[in-house]
């Protein structure tokens, strides 16, 4: 008889054969990490295991903490478990797991896209019986735009800004969608981020990522009209105010809703996600080869029809433990 291969837990989810936990929520002994934003690496865990890239970005965020890495598609035995990292695509060092059990395969995608990015290893087809998926954007609503042009759109933007002297202040996850924005906007003038992103900045650098020219935000906060200033998305709006004359955009796939746009506090609102959209969720899972899918994180209900209509076994999982004992994967 074999043991389920992943449980969900009050802790997160669990791995029986292995005896450890993906992206736990809660400490643990043994934290297997997809990627190092802060709802799926977080604090307290005794031992982190994540993929290579991931290392200096976990410990920009957690600390000094106990980390062992693996390169790319190389495989560790966790107890019964074989375990592997496959590029994600989302941010710098995000990874599938693989988890190979008694011959059996299991795939959980964590955060994943397929657009081109130069910040983070590009996206690969990993084959698995089962597949445990995000679905942020499961919706067929969600259709990204060409990512090349949204970054033509963003640079017309500081360029009309530039024309007004006007300060252009762009909202953007000081770990991921910083970077690429940077690494992707041609070079039009000074760039300014914020404390946060710095270091993240810094280890994108130290792996040999390009980011081009940019400066931290002097604390003063005085720049010059024109520039081009990164902050996190969370900043009060009162911050703002000694930028002006300025204007405010955002780049996230929300934004391809109007009613997620916020209005009149964002001037521009640009569509450019680093997770997949509805089609590259689809396309994505199906060139796993599986045939069993589970889905979190999203819309899961919507998914889960939408791949049973196309004659998969599919599911949703649960959310919390409390209904563990009504689903959990493994071999058939
Ligand atoms: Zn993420």
């Amino acid at each position: 008889m074999k043991e389920p291969l992943l449980v969900p837990t009050d802790k997160g989810l669990y791995v029986p054969p292995g005896d450890f936990y993906i992206d736990p929520i809660r400490r643990v002994p043994r934290a297997v990490i997809t990627h190092a934003h802060s709802d799926h690496a977080r604090r307290g865990s005794r031992v982190y295991l994540c993929s290579m890239s991931t290392v200096p970005l976990l410990r920009g965020r957690l600390g000094n903490v106990a980390v062992q890495s693996l390169p790319w598609g190389e495989k560790l035995t966790i107890g019964e478990v074989q375990v592997s990292f496959h590029p994600a695509g989302h941010i710098l060092g995000s990874a599938q797991i693989r988890l190979e059990y008694r011959g059996y395969v299991m795939l959980v995608t964590g955060d994943f896209k397929c657009d081109a990015d130069p910040t983070a290893e590009a996206w690969e087809a990993v084959q698995a019986h089962a597949v445990l998926s995000e679905c942020t954007f499961g919706l067929p609503v969600y259709r990204w735009p060409d990512p090349v042009g949204v970054i033509a759109e963003i640079a017309a933007w500081w360029e009309a800004c530039q024309r007004k002297k006007y300060r252009a202040i762009f909202l953007a996850y000081s770990l991921g969608k910083a970077q690429r924005i940077l690494a992707s906007l041609p070079d039009l003038g000074p760039r300014y981020v914020h404390p946060s992103v710095v270091r993240m900045n810094q280890a994108y650098e130290a792996q040999g990522i390009r980011l081009g020219r940019w400066q931290p935000l002097p604390k003063d906060g005085q720049v010059e009209a024109g520039a081009f200033i990164l902050l996190p998305p969370q900043v009060r709006p009162e911050r703002l105010q000694a930028f002006a004359p300025y204007e405010v955009a955002e780049a996230s796939g929300w934004l391809l809703l109007r009613k997620h746009r916020r209005t009149p506090a964002l001037h521009q609102a640009f569509v450019l996600s680093d997770h997949a959209d509805f089609y590259q969720l689809v396309r994505c899972l199906e060139a796993t080869g599986a045939e069993r899918f589970y889905f979190t994180h999203g819309y899961r209900e919507a998914m889960q029809t939408y791949f049973a209509a196309k004659g998969y076994a599919s599911y949703v999982w649960p959310d919390g433990y409390s209904d563990r004992r009504t689903l959990f994967a493994g071999a058939p």
